[in-house]
């Protein structure tokens, strides 16, 4: 019965003279996205955007698809009556009433916009007929204008657009935007969410992942692509790259108090992060850390992470319980492959019995230990970084 979608966007509306710039990136994000599934045209007409479907579309497939743009508010299937005359319209509407409601027994109102002022029927007056016409074809209708339990919606433009229901959408930003920021992706549960969270506020998304083969596997890379493939299809083409975090590791391993392996590691991971973020004009780093979760996340280990990066570090997972995230992981997908059991770098290097509370000072002391040879060896693990262009169609390059 549904041709054609109709989308609306709340928080973007309210942008003044930025307006139009959200709404053709969100234009555009609906677009790139459609796009993966056929050939859907999508167009903005006076704070609106319109998709309409092409002819062998699959209805759900496109829905889930919608429901993936960030700055979509509500999704409603519109009917298209391709055509303005009011004895069409009529007819039209009073079908689609027939065939989407089995049970008439409900309250209604009837809503309209008209797009020129030159259409016959003042709003009001497509309201009252419309209406009249309704009661009198389905009796078992009744008005109710205050709290209706449909609102029957009839935009008259070019053509007419009629309809009733409204899907919920993801909310937010179109992704692109608030600009782009470097996402620290482990295969843990924290991370995806995180990039997650700062990609519906329209940032774009890069990510860095360190192994430490051959004491993480190639399974465990795998997870972290897998990974960023499924946030990609709500971030867009994300560039990840891979880092040989090994030497680096096993060099603090050697010269450092183990009890300060991890925040050791820690700000060595963020260095590299930031280096990367630096040269593709990212705006800030994305982290999944969550205030008191294990010992590298307690407020004194945040600031001497925090210490080593110029850029802000968002974390938007920081005052969320575990279970709160894996509520919001399970929503956006992620969870399932998050909990595949093969160990992440820092898995391995862990101490017994972590620093909870380093001191600034005290760790850069220790960092002093490594001498010039780490320098080498950061600047061999950016140089051999491996980069892969995550695509949300699945595809993936070099
Ligand atoms: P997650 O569930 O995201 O793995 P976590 O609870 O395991 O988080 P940590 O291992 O302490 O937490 O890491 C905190 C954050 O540091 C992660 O959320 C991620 O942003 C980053 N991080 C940790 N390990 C790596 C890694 N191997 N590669 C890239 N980023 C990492
Ligand atoms: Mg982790």
């Amino acid at each position: 019965m549904y041709k054609a979608f109709l989308l609306k966007y709340a928080e973007i509306g309210l942008k003044g003279k930025n307006r139009n710039v959200f709404e053709n990136a969100l234009r555009d994000r609906v677009q790139e996205t459609l796009a993966r599934l056929g050939e859907y045209r999508v167009v903005r007409e006076q704070g609106r955007i319109f998709v309409e479907c092409p002819d062998n579309f699959d209805y759900e497939e496109t829905v889930d698809a919608l429901k993936t743009v960030f700055g979509v508010f509500g999704i409603s299937p519109v009917v298209v009556i391709d055509s303005t005359d009011w004895e069409q319209i009529i007819e039209g509407t009073g079908r689609y009433i027939e065939q989407f409601y089995q049970d008439k027994n409900f309250t209604f109102k009837v809503e309209a916009k008209r797009a020129s002022k030159l259409y016959p029927l003042t709003t009001p007056e497509i309201c009252a007929s419309m209406g009249e016409y309704l009661l009198n074809r389905f009796p078992q209708l009744r008005v109710d204008v205050h709290d209706p339990k449909e609102r029957i919606c009839i935009e008259v433009r070019t053509k007419t657009y009629v309809y009733s229901k409204t899907i919920k959408g993801p909310g937010g930003m179109p992704v692109g935007t608030g600009g782009k920021a470097m996402l620290l992706l482990s295969g843990g549960i924290d991370s995806p969410v995180a990039g997650y969270m700062i990609a519906k506020r329209g940032v774009a998304i890069e990510a860095t992942y360190f192994h430490a083969p051959p004491y993480t596997s190639e399974r465990a890379k795998q997870k972290v692509v897998d990974l960023a493939r499924i946030i990609s299809d709500y971030t867009g083409a994300i560039r990840l790259h891979i880092v040989n975090f090994t030497d680096i590791q096993l060099e603090i391993y050697e010269k450092c108090p183990h009890e300060e392996l991890t925040i050791i590691m820690r700000r060595y991971m963020m260095r590299i992060a930031e280096h990367f973020a630096k040269k593709d004009g990212c705006l800030g780093l994305i982290t999944g850390e969550s205030i008191g979760q294990v010992a590298s996340q307690t407020m004194q280990s945040l600031i001497v992470t925090n210490a080593v990066c110029e850029l802000p570090v968002l974390r938007p997972v920081i005052g969320f319980d575990k279970q709160e995230i894996v509520t919001l992981a399970k929503e956006i997908g992620t969870f399932e492959t998050s909990i595949e059991p093969y160990e992440d770098c820092c898995t391995i290097f862990v101490a017994k019995h972590p620093v909870t509370k380093p001191l600034q000072k005290v760790i850069e002391a220790s960092e002093k230990l490594l001498g010039e040879k780490i320098e080498e060896l950061v600047e061999t693990a950016v140089k051999t970084a491996e980069i892969i262009e995550i695509m949300p169609d699945g595809g993936e390059c070099a």
